[in-house]
């Protein structure tokens, strides 16, 4: 077992090494080694937190847990997720491990040739798209040719060749089919074909663009064959028992706090204001952004109908919000708390601004606490219904 399967567990040589370790996983949970432990921090950190990261430090530098118990945790945690009997749960199961992973993945990425020969484990992009099958479906986008090169324009689709040596490429080209099965409209409107330059059966990403759609890719290997079915009360579901009762509390705590309920949009944290700001700008926010924006409303207790007139004046089109909210705001999406400061910091959203990540752990519980503390709230929803009556004489 070496460090890259514990930090990508669900490649295929992370399952081979599983595998063809001599560990039994009953014997495992039944002598409750730290594999144990560390599965049910994953699991409820992906639940409570949006990412599968110890809390202990990252892997393998900080991390109180060694390869072996990394690796081994995520089938133990696929087993605890499984036993908590929530289609929603394992969704944001496997939504955590993916935007994990790419997390992982972008620090790999950006870790330089130097260092990664050193004792760094780290994986190229071409690894990645050779894991998901990806490898004849992507190629990067020629360089542009320099200033006296001669030749024709470099985005045209043709080619097949690397950026310049030394460089990333910003933009690749992927193959229509992968990019119709691993992306989706409801991301936003620059998702849509019709929105995408199209050549030769290709469509134009950029490098991003690209991760977010390997995002989509983990998530889907993740959720692969879960639920497991396994009868409950007995052999390894009978010895995690008290391990998944605290995680089903967990959920419905999370589940049953009640929203704020209040719109005062002066409120909003500055990382909400900083993405509400850009959609109003007219860029498009990024699929982690739009998420992000999304939860917080809904989270808050915004109808779809409500996210939808807000946004009106935004880059956010109303089918993309409508889809969203009404998953977050249904029964399935309940469990989908909006992801922690700490998330929003490493997709680059929040910038904690005046430190205060210090004073909340999420951008709901900041907007709470600002709520309580004000002396006197106007709620956009009156204003709104004022302004479309006023409208309407
Ligand atoms: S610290 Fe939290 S609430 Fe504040 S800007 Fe960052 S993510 Fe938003």
């Amino acid at each position: 077992m070496d460090a890259l399967d514990a930090k990508y567990p669900f490649f295929a040589t992370a399952r081979e090494a599983v595998a063809d370790a001599a560990v039994s996983l009953p014997e495992l949970v039944a002598a409750d080694a730290p594999a144990v432990e560390r599965a049910r921090e994953r699991v409820e950190r992906a639940l409570m937190d949006g990412t599968v990261a110890s809390e202990s430090g990252a892997f393998p530098a900080e991390s109180e847990y060694d390869a072996q118990a990394e690796l081994l945790s995520y089938p133990i945690a696929r087993i605890l997720v499984s036993l908590l009997d929530s289609q929603p749960a394992i969704e944001k199961y496997a939504a955590a491990e993916a935007a994990t992973a790419i997390d992982r993945i972008r620090e790999d990425l950006a870790t330089d040739d130097e260092l990664r020969s050193m004792s760094t484990p780290t994986v190229a992009l071409d690894d990645v798209l050779a894991e998901f099958d990806l490898a004849d479906a992507v190629r990067p986008e020629p360089p542009r040719p320099s200033v006296g090169a001669g030749g024709g324009a470099a985005a045209t689709g043709a080619g097949t060749g690397r950026g310049d040596a030394g460089r990333d490429p910003e933009h690749y080209w992927i193959a229509v089919g992968p990019y119709l099965r691993l992306t989706s409209p409801s991301w936003g409107e620059s998702w849509r074909l019709v929105n995408r330059a199209l050549a030769d059966g290709e469509v134009r990403v950029s490098r991003e663009e690209l991760l977010d759609a390997l995002e989509a890719a983990v998530e889907d290997r993740v959720c692969e064959g879960l639920p497991f079915e396994l009868a409950a009360g007995e052999g390894i579901a009978a010895e995690l028992e008290s391990g998944v009762a605290d995680l089903k509390r967990l959920l419905s705590e999370r589940t049953y706090a009640g929203p704020v309920d209040v719109v005062a949009p002066a409120l909003f944290p500055p990382c909400m204001r900083n993405l509400i700001e850009k959609a109003e700008r007219g860029t498009d926010l990024s699929p982690p952004e739009s998420f992000a924006l999304m939860a917080f409303l809904v989270g808050i207790g915004m109808s779809p109908d409500e996210v939808v007139a807000f946004c009106a004046d935004t880059s956010l089109d109303a089918e993309g919000i409508r889809y969203q909210t009404e998953y977050l705001s249904d029964d399935r999406g309940s469990q989908y708390p909006p992801p922690t400061c700490e998330t929003l910091a490493n997709y680059g959203i929040c910038h904690n601004e005046e430190d205060h990540m210090q004073v909340a752990a999420d951008p709901l519980a900041y907007y709470e606490q600002r709520v309580d503390e004000a002396d006197e709230i106007t709620d956009w929803r009156e204003e709104n219904a004022t302004a479309t009556e006023a409208e309407s004489e």
